[in-house]
């Protein structure tokens, strides 16, 4: 178990390489590292003002003038609160599991979160629905719905997240199968270019007996998809 206790070890170190690579284009080139320092490098609040300051003076608007003063300022603490995820490790909340032997389908469905496209900056909104079959490894369903926040609170795609968020399960479970479903709603689909309001985009990562074994993948699409009370 020597392997194990070294992936434990490494809490620092986000799972998500591509959002590590992110923060260091978000923080600028002198940012060599990349990654966010031990103690979790806090978002440079000032930057994003001087950053905004600058877009509202480049679209033609007078960033002193009364109404924009402020704005800089304010969009600075939004992006530190909408980018924390960054600085933290989700594997935090998986530390903290139970032992139990019931191996079945858990399923936690209709996780809300929010999280921002790194194509557009733009917010895409929807909804998680993680299932999992545990091997000996049962977790508070309170963490499932963390562990989305905080994935969720980076420059992102959907994709990635999916993915993210199964091998993070898949990983610190060591659970039999795991699904996640996203499905969301990209404001860079609805508010601009080819404005498509009401598409949602869906995606899923089928991992362990939900990716090899047919009937226990269609019983976990059934328990999200089927009739709802
Ligand atoms: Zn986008």
């Amino acid at each position: 178990m020597s392997s194990q206790e070294n992936h434990r070890r490494a809490t620092t170190i986000p799972v998500d390489r591509n959002s590590a690579a992110d923060m260091g284009s978000l923080a600028g080139e002198e940012d060599t590292a990349g990654l966010p320092s031990p103690g979790g490098a806090a978002v440079d609040q000032p930057r994003i003002a001087r950053a905004v300051r600058e877009i509202l003076a480049a679209v033609g608007e007078d960033p002193d003038r009364e109404g924009l003063r402020d704005t800089p300022d304010r969009v600075a603490r939004m992006y530190a609160e909408l980018f924390g995820g960054l600085h933290e490790d989700p594997r935090t909340h998986l530390q903290k599991f139970f032992v139990e032997q019931y191996d079945e389908i858990v399923l936690v469905r209709d996780i809300s979160f929010n999280s921002m496209c790194e194509h557009h900056m733009l917010p895409f909104m929807g909804r998680a629905h993680i299932g999992y079959v545990p091997d000996g490894r049962v977790i508070g369903l309170s963490k499932l719905a963390r562990v989305v926040e905080v994935v969720a609170r980076r420059p992102q795609v959907q994709e990635r997240m999916t993915e993210t968020i199964a091998n993070l399960l898949l990983e610190e479970l060591e659970a039999k199968g795991v699904a996640v479903v996203i499905e969301a709603t990209h404001t860079c689909m609805t508010i601009r270019g080819i404005r498509k309001p009401g598409s949602l985009c869906v995606t899923s990562a089928m991992k362990g007996i939900f990716r090899s074994n047919l009937s226990s993948r269609s019983e976990m699409m059934n328990l999200i998809y089927g009739p709802r009370q």
